[in-house]
């Protein structure tokens, strides 16, 4: 018989996206229990630089302690394209981009002490196993290596990311987005001319969907963003090979290497998953990521809306649903807007404006990168999203919004 626990909110996952929504639930006076398989520091395969902007909401949640969690600075992204080999930087907006080590950022978010509250009570690892709700409580099923324990509450919220258990089970038949993996390396630099203070992007479809770096100390660390079943041994051998042939880098062999599922089709076609009944669902489980470094911005962002909808909806005696879906629709708006390639070339969708970047290039040289972009944007072609998205860009054209009947 498993042990029973009773709270106000369960959520389901510790990375940024439920520790925000932790932190705010928490600030309300909430009691909240955050179950997460993974022990506290486990390693990721996600780099943890932080925007410019997720920066700002970290600061609003930890004020004078967020400095803590900061490494290195990063002022600019640039894209490099072997085929024509052209690059251009852009660089952010408002200030550099900055690598946080992740474990301590959630960790301080969901340690936060605010008014008379002390924190958020963290159950790791526990592994989500099931959920039943009655309409007034929702019962979450999760084991550890203690046993199994039954969790009651009020509501539950999955911010599980990309490989969402919480989320097969409110949508046991959900239509299935294709796969995407990245695998992350770090390796000791014996040579490099890529400048450090930089994140490197090569958009090349010879190397997945995408391949990046970012260095420090003497350090360089490596992702490859493929599709699931691509050879990803080979896809990482010929990424080093390109760093040496292009850039002169040499590197030792990896000291440190981790792989993960990436959750890309929701925020591309904007299909976002807000969650049902008495369970809200945020972050990469709910479809949220950016491309770019914006990934744990937008995990921050919706993982607070969702603390926020439980505890604003309470107050006035509604379901948090209702109001989560209208509090999200902005946050869908700006992220699917960093996918859609009519605000790509209108707009400035990103931290960093691309298009700065692109105008530094002449006008012969935005051809040929034109073209190896074109030849990239093919690599989505077998996922069926072509005609979705160039329909989307026209219905935000013309209205301004994205329609909202392809959420669930
Ligand atoms: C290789 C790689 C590099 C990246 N680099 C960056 C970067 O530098 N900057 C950036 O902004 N974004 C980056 N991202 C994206 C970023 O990591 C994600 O968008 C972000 O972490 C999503 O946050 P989340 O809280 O929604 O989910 P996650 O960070 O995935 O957190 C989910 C949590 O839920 C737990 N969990 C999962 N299943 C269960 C379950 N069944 N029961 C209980 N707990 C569960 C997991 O252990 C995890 O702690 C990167 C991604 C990858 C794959």
């Amino acid at each position: 018989m498993a042990q029973v626990r009773k709270c106000d909110v369960v959520i389901a996952g510790g990375g940024p996206a439920g520790a925000a929504s932790a932190r705010r639930l928490v600030s309300s006076g909430f009691e909240v229990i955050v179950l997460d398989n993974a022990l506290p520091g486990a390693r990721r395969p996600c780099s943890g630089i932080v925007s410019p902007q997720a920066q700002t909401r970290i600061a609003g949640a930890l004020g004078d302690k967020a400095e803590e969690i900061y490494l290195e600075s990063y002022s600019a992204l640039t894209f490099h394209f072997p085929a024509s080999g052209h690059s251009f930087s852009a660089g952010f907006e408002s200030g550099p981009a900055r690598r946080a080590d992740r474990a301590l950022l959630t960790g301080r978010l969901l340690e936060a002490r605010l008014h008379e509250s002390s924190g958020a009570e963290v159950h790791a690892p526990m592994e989500v196993l099931s959920i039943a709700e009655d309409g007034e409580r929702v019962q979450v099923l999760a084991r550890g290596p203690d046993g199994d324990v039954a969790y009651q509450c009020r509501w539950l919220v999955g911010a599980d990311g990309a490989d969402s258990s919480v989320r097969s089970l409110i949508y046991p038949g959900l239509e299935q987005f294709p796969v995407f993996r990245a695998l992350r390396t770090v390796h000791r630099v014996i040579d490099n001319s890529l400048d450090p203070s930089q994140i490197h992007f090569w958009p090349d479809p010879s190397h997945g969907l995408l391949a990046w770096a970012h260095a420090w100390d003497d350090r360089l660390a490596l992702g490859i963003l493929r599709a699931e079943g691509e050879g990803i041994s080979e896809l990482h051998d010929r990424f080093i090979d390109l760093l040496e042939q292009d850039h002169g880098v040499r590197l030792a062999p990896p000291d440190e290497s981790a792989d993960g599922r990436v959750f890309l089709g929701p925020a591309i076609t904007n299909r976002y998953m807000p969650g049902k009944g008495k369970v809200l669902l945020t972050g990469e489980a709910a479809g949220f990521i950016n491309p770019s470094i914006e990934g744990i911005s937008i995990a921050l962002s919706t993982g607070a809306i969702a603390g926020e909808a439980v505890a604003r909806a309470h107050n006035v005696g509604v379901e948090p649903l209702k109001l989560y879906r209208e509090l999200l629709a902005k946050e869908a708006r700006a992220c699917t807007d960093k996918w859609n390639p009519t605000r790509l070339l209108f707009s400035s969708p990103h931290e960093a404006d691309l298009r700065v970047g692109f105008k530094t290039l002449s006008q012969d040289e935005q051809h040929a990168v034109g073209g190896d972009l074109m030849r990239h944007m093919k690599t989505l072609k077998p996922y069926g999203w072509t005609l979705r998205v160039l329909w989307l860009g026209l219905i935000r054209f013309l209205t301004g919004r994205y329609p909202s009947g392809g959420w669930l």
